[in-house]
């Protein structure tokens, strides 16, 4: 298995579904949610994490203690071992383009992107150069958004962790990442058409065998059908329905893949240790 820690020093291209600024807890969080959507994504980090502040970090559910350096490393294995590049560098300026945005970087490296999440805890004038100047002022914080869901008034900007002004522990921000990247997939979700019931992501695991058979098919579509809109066109609604059907029985696993998941999580922290 192949994990690493170490961050990239280049992005390995020009165009990406996702990039995140900030490479701590809600970033890195926001990351692996929206790799294992399947979105391209790169986190940009460069700078003292606050996490980095804690002394040890004695909060996080299940880390009696742990370094936080060691806590970051792991998140930046997972988020890379999901898809998601992580690149060391800085953004500079975000700057609207048709149907997305241009992120320039310290470096002097520029992608284009549909979506971006802000998740840089204290500074986020990279944003000052958005909707002329209107949306964000030099040294302002937090950034103003809906705090639940990160989102913005500029479409695919979205606000995570403490820059959105919420509660701030790791685990907050963290699971606020978390949030924030299932607001962007479902927003993408809608912009294909999808209704807002079924445009919510899941990322579940279940034993395979539990759903599939005729009641499980009866029980989802009695809930499917009443989540329809009026004046849907007939053969989207059913497209959509068997969309939604093959994601849930996408995420059914067999008891040996249970077990080579859980042996993989394992492997990390085995690796981890030995590197470390
Ligand atoms: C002194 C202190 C002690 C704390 N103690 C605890 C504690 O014991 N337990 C606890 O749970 N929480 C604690 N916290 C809070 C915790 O550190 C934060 O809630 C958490 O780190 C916020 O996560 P985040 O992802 O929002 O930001 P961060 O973890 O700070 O991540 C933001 C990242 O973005 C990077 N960045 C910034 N700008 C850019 C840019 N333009 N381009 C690229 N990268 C950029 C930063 O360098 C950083 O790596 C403490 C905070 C402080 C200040």
């Amino acid at each position: 298995m192949e994990f690493t820690t170490e961050k990239a020093t280049a992005p390995r291209a020009d165009a990406y579904d996702v990039v995140i600024v900030g490479g701590g807890a809600s970033g890195l969080a926001a990351g692996v949610f929206v790799a294992r959507y399947g979105l391209d994504a790169v986190i940009f980090d460069r700078g003292q994490s606050a996490t980095c502040q804690c002394y040890t970090l004695e909060n996080y559910l299940g880390f009696l203690g742990i370094d936080p350096a060691a806590f970051l490393e792991l998140g930046r294995a997972h988020a890379q071992f999901e898809g998601c590049a992580v690149v060391d560098d800085m953004v500079s300026t975000v700057e609207g383009v048709d149907d997305g945005f241009r992120v320039e970087t310290q470096d002097g490296k520029t992608v284009t992107t549909d979506s971006v999440i802000a998740a840089s805890a204290y500074n986020a004038d990279y944003l000052c150069d958005l909707d002329d100047g209107r949306f964000h002022d030099e040294g302002d914080h937090p950034v103003d958004c809906d705090e639940a869901t990160g989102r913005t008034e500029i479409d695919g900007l979205y606000v995570a962790g403490w820059l959105s002004g919420g509660p701030h522990q790791v685990l907050i921000s963290a699971g606020h990442g978390a949030r924030v990247a299932k607001a962007l997939v479902a927003d993408r979700r809608a912009g294909e058409g999808y209704w807002e019931e079924v445009a919510a992501y899941w990322d579940w695991c279940v034993e395979d065998g539990t759903y599939g058979d005729d009641e499980w098919h009866r029980h989802v579509d009695e809930w499917f059908d009443g989540t329809v809109p009026d004046d849907c066109n007939e053969a989207f609604v059913e497209a959509v329905r068997e969309e939604v059907k093959s994601e849930r029985l996408a995420i059914q696993q067999t008891e040996a893949e249970r077990r080579r998941r859980i042996e993989r999580g394992k492997e990390l922290l085995r690796w981890y240790l030995d590197e470390r």
